[in-house]
């Protein structure tokens, strides 16, 4: 089966068309047949399509709204300068996929889409203010340019940690404010550490019921996520996705009170102070120089700045608090913490730093190995043999779990995976 996988933001959409089968014993085998990005709708975009196996082609034009951008897409898929050979017309592509950030408590699982699922994800929309109406875009797009009968499967950031007890999900508030708002930790990047749990079982050959691992996802944004008997059971984003550790531009947790004392030195207003905490705070906010942190190991390796270099510590700190934490609350039942998004898999630095200082739980760092990092490998133990916690770097793919759903949930067949 041909799925377009969606991923629709506020302002960009990301996509992939995957050629999926579910085997006879339940496997899935995904074929990747071309992925793209389409960046700045709304003004000048900038397109980026690849072919599998081909050079990436970019152009830039003005596009509207998300369902010209969809439509560019859709037609370029078809184009004969695409050459997908699976591909010819708009009936090859036999479903669709939709990353939606937020399921609340109504999905805790992925869900073919009719108009009572379009009202749910309307409803969760207070919470996600940002992502939602984004993805609903996608929705409504895809039903406008391919018609009602394609269908369309919804899969949520939010769902794999529905597992999380209340223990672990419910703050230090009065409790009144989780029943009448369900404000708790919802936790978010959940494709992502759901891929990393199905990857490392299939790496070790076990069964679900047997990954206790740590996953941390660390690109612009960061999650760290505790994983118990292939279930989540702690995670460190929370109401929305600025709680638990510092990244590229959201600080993670502060004091809350921090709040009110900004509003009275600075006269910041609620909007101000929302939109510091989450685009100029964390590693630009820190370094005073930029989100990436690419730039910021080079800063600091090259130019031995201060910020820079304090940047790279408080990040890191912070992680391996969170580390901790979660070894302590699984009784010491980890067999692996798991790296993964785009410092995860590319930064040897970043893991050293972190790995280092776990000996402290039982984690015999192999330097030799970090540093060989992925090369041509598909992933890679950082960890020596012996070591009783072990270390891993295993590449995300969050596109796979959203095409795994989305087969799932049309064909209604079982599968294993993911
Ligand atoms: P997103 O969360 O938007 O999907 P990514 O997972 O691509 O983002 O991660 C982006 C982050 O990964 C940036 O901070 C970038 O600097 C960092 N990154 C990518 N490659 C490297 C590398 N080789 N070394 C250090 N950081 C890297």
């Amino acid at each position: 089966m041909h799925i377009l996988v969606l991923n629709s933001g506020s302002s960009s959409l990301k996509f992939q068309v995957i050629d999926i089968v579910i085997t006879e014993t339940g496997e899935c085998q995904a074929h990747y047949l071309a992925k793209g990005l389409v960046e700045s709708i709304g003004s000048n975009a900038q397109l980026t399509f690849t072919v599998s196996g081909k050079q990436k082609t970019r152009q830039n034009k003005p596009i509207k709204n998300h369902q010209i951008a969809i439509d560019t897409i859709l037609q370029w898929l078809v184009s004969p300068q695409a050459e997908i050979d699976a591909i010819q017309s708009f009936d090859d592509i036999q479903a669709v996929g939709h990353r939606v950030v937020h399921g609340g408590e109504r999905f805790a699982k992925s869900i073919l889409i009719d108009q009572t699922v379009i009202s749910g994800i309307e409803k969760c929309m207070e919470l996600a203010p940002l992502h939602n109406p984004a993805n609903l875009k996608g929705i409504e797009a895809i039903t406008a340019l391919l018609g009602s009968d394609i269908p369309q499967v919804a899969v949520f950031d939010t769902a794999f940690h529905a597992t999380l007890s209340e223990a672990a999900y419910l703050y230090g508030l009065p409790y009144q404010f989780y029943r009448r708002y369900k404000i708790r930790r919802y936790g978010f990047h959940g494709n992502s550490h759901r891929y990393i749990a199905y990857k490392y079982r299939k790496i070790h050959n076990i069964p679900a019921k047997e990954v206790n691992i740590i996953s941390l996802h660390l690109g612009n944004g960061c999650s760290a996520c505790s994983i118990h008997a292939g279930k989540s059971i702690d995670t460190s984003m929370g109401f929305t996705p600025l709680d638990g550790l510092v990244m590229g531009t959201r600080s993670g947790d502060i004091d809350a009170s921090i709040l009110n004392y900004l509003h009275s030195k600075e006269g910041m207003d609620f909007a101000e102070i929302d939109n510091l905490l989450n685009k100029q705070s964390g590693l630009l906010g820190i370094s005073g120089l930029t989100s990436d942190m690419r730039e910021i190991l080079d800063e600091a390796n090259e130019h031995d700045d201060r910020r820079a270099k304090l940047a790279i510590e408080i990040f890191c700190r912070n992680i391996r608090k969170y580390i901790a934490a979660y070894f302590v609350e699984a009784s010491g039942k980890v067999d692996a913490i798991v790296f993964t998004g785009g410092i995860g898999e590319n930064s040897a630095q970043i893991r050293e730093i972190i790995c280092t200082q776990l000996i402290a739980i039982g984690l015999e760092f192999d330097p030799l190995a970090n540093n060989q990092g992925l090369d041509n490998c598909e992933y890679r133990q950082i960890s020596t043999p012996d070591s009783k916690l072990k270390a891993w770097v295993i590449p995300t793919n969050e596109e796979f779990i959203i095409a795994v759903d989305t087969i799932r949930e049309v064909t209604l067949k079982k599968s294993a995976c993911g």
